[in-house]
């Protein structure tokens, strides 16, 4: 069955052009103008993933991405920001609030694809159906349930996946680079410091849980998961 991408575009055009590549790239479209149509269509069944158009009438794409990932239902379907917008503080911004990827228009259509199949393959499970416990804090992955005693963590696709990795490889040092091979799958379009901005968002969640500082920052050399209280975290 092929992946269903839902477009969420408002401009005709643009909605045309990406979903004629994607239906050639063997991919169903699923297009909608608004976040309230994509909502509409998503309470009906769910979209492999989303590309997201951050100017949309109404309410905006990076709006509208954070109630989809304030839904338990809905908070692991990727989404790749669309926005004609270059600048570096609004890309950090559309990653810190769930997106998974970026696309700055206007974009070579292969370009979209290639993410567009990285952050599917990425999304792929790679061998996640056992439960890991370190120092209190356990990952189910067959209930997608991260939690210390009752208290459940909440974390996006991507920080799922990091945290599922840095969980099954303890106690060892992995490059920024390493993590982007392992974890995101295909890293040509992706920046280094995209790891950083991630990294940040799953401490912020783990912070609630106070297991925060079972991600060492290893200075010059990348981040470790370790249980060690003796650790360095110099960030
Ligand atoms: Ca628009």
């Amino acid at each position: 069955m092929s992946a269903k991408i839902m477009i969420v575009e408002d401009e005709t055009a643009i909605q045309k052009l990406i979903t004629i590549n994607m239906e050639q790239a063997g991919y169903t479209a699923v297009c909608v103008t608004n976040a309230e149509e994509a909502m509409q269509s998503i309470n009906d069944a769910l979209p492999d993933l989303i590309l997201l158009d951050w100017m949309l009438p109404n309410m905006s794409g990076i709006d509208f991405a954070r109630i989809l990932r304030n839904d338990a239902r809905t908070r692991l379907i990727p989404i790749i920001m669309l926005t004609a917008r270059a600048d570096e503080s609004d890309k950090i911004r559309g990653l810190e609030i769930g997106a998974d990827d970026y696309v700055t228009k206007p974009f070579s259509p292969r370009e979209l694809i290639a993410r567009v199949k990285a952050v599917l393959r990425r999304r792929a499970p790679e061998t996640l159906n056992e439960i890991i416990e370190i120092d209190g804090l356990v990952f189910d992955p067959v209930k997608h349930r991260i939690a210390v005693g009752n208290d459940e963590v909440e974390l996006g696709p991507t920080e799922y996946r990091l945290l599922y990795f840095l969980m099954a490889h303890t106690e060892r040092v992995y490059s920024r680079s390493q993590l982007l091979d392992r974890v995101w799958g295909d890293h040509v379009f992706v920046e280094e410091r995209t790891v950083d901005v991630h990294i940040r968002r799953l401490r912020k969640a783990l912070e609630k849980v106070g297991k925060d500082g079972l991600i060492k920052t290893v200075r010059g050399a990348g981040y470790r998961f370790s249980a060690d209280i003796d650790a360095d975290r110099d960030d």
